[in-house]
């Protein structure tokens, strides 16, 4: 049995305030992600916040056209949200891709974000894991490794992140507002999540005493041509083997915008500006989109039992960006299969 304390925060300066007292503090919202690692004794905080009572639930306009999604909106509140339903369907099918019913109920956006890796060593603590115990090693490099990662891995790591809203969140350019002892800030999508590189404990640049609020949607939603297509074991409940999130703007058969985001094979969702250089201004042919997916992978390598992946994730962006371009995203074929 090992204790720990609980508080309740009573505002978002009172929660940084707790944060910052204790460095082995964390916060909890749903707990659907935190709680099993608490069980699995991968994670031993000292003191639990709760944040749950913060008034962080609503989702609003923001000035410039956007959405703003507090860290607190429940996964299933946001993706049936009349407004992220009709104006960010990526986002929305992206969320419902995810986890059950009934887990989505539970858990929140801001939680969403900063879920830890499925990785099986990294929760089995009599495994030496690099991310759980720094300097161990890594069990899955030589190991069982057919959910790791493709790119950007290291020596160090070949953990992927496992959030399927967070793969639509980067292909749409969101922000993520934080506050933390020095003052609030606004980190760009791409900027959240960081590689493992020699350090695989660290998932985010998020300070340990910053405290996420709100996530921030641009105006523009690819409402009309989107989709977000996940590969898994199962047609629910099991995490993604490689997913992909595209939005387009089209003039005519001319790709005029791109965006290319994908799960499951990497620590963060990966996007690769010169594939989605390569689609814009070009025909959306098929020709195009695998052009497009040779590029975003080309430096991949797989770690054996995983090396499949690397031919899943080509076909995956190619029926991805199809989809997409012809207005008939996967949300709409797993409504016909329901
Ligand atoms: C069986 C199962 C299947 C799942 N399948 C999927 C899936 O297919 N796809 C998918 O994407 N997800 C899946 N999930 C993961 C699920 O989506 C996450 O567990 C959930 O989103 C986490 O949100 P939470 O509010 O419960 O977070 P918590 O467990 O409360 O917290 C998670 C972490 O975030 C921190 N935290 C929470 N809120 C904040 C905040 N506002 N600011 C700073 N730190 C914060 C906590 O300290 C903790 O470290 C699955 C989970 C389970 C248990
Ligand atoms: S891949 Fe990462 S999380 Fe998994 S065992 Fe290796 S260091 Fe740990």
């Amino acid at each position: 049995m090992i204790n720990f304390a609980y508080a309740r925060a009573h505002d978002v300066a009172d929660a940084v305030r707790q944060i910052a007292a204790d460095p082995h503090a964390k916060f909890i919202a749903g707990g659907t992600n935190l709680v099993d690692l608490m069980k699995e004794n991968v994670a031993r905080p000292s003191r639990l916040i709760d944040i749950t009572h913060l008034p962080l639930a609503e989702i609003r306009e923001t000035p410039e056209g956007g959405l703003s999604i507090g860290a607190l909106v429940p996964n299933s509140d946001l993706a049936y949200h009349p407004d992220v339903a009709r104006r960010y369907p990526l986002l929305a099918s992206a969320v419902l891709a995810g986890a059950s019913p009934q887990l989505r109920n539970m858990a929140s956006s801001g939680g969403n974000l900063l879920q830890r890796t499925r990785c099986v060593y990294f929760y089995d603590t009599a495994t030496p894991c690099n991310k759980r115990e720094p300097g161990s090693g890594c069990s899955a490099i030589d190991g069982v490794n057919r959910m790791h990662a493709i790119l950007g891995t290291s020596e160090h790591c070949i953990a992927t992140h496992p959030s399927d809203m967070c793969v639509a969140l980067a292909a749409l350019e969101a922000r993520v507002l934080a506050t933390g002892a020095k003052g609030e800030r606004r980190i760009a999508f791409a900027d959240l999540h960081r590689l493992p590189g020699d350090a695989p404990q660290h998932d985010t640049t998020l300070a340990a005493d910053e405290i996420i609020t709100a996530i921030e949607l641009p105006a523009q939603g690819f409402a009309e041509h989107h989709t977000y297509l996940k590969i898994r074991d199962r047609l629910s409940y099991a995490f993604a083997l490689v997913s992909v999130a595209v939005g387009l703007a089209l003039e005519g058969d001319t790709i005029a915008e791109a965006r290319l985001a994908l799960g499951g094979v990497a620590h963060k969702p990966w996007r690769d500006p010169a594939a989605e250089a390569q689609l814009v201004g070009a025909a959306a042919t098929a020709e195009t989109f695998r052009r497009a997916a040779d590029t975003l992978l080309s430096a991949a390598r797989g770690f054996g039992r995983n090396d499949f992946k690397i031919e899943l994730a080509r076909r995956s962006i190619v029926r991805a960006l199809t989809q997409a371009a012809r207005g008939t995203p996967q949300s709409q074929s797993d409504k016909r299969i329901a």
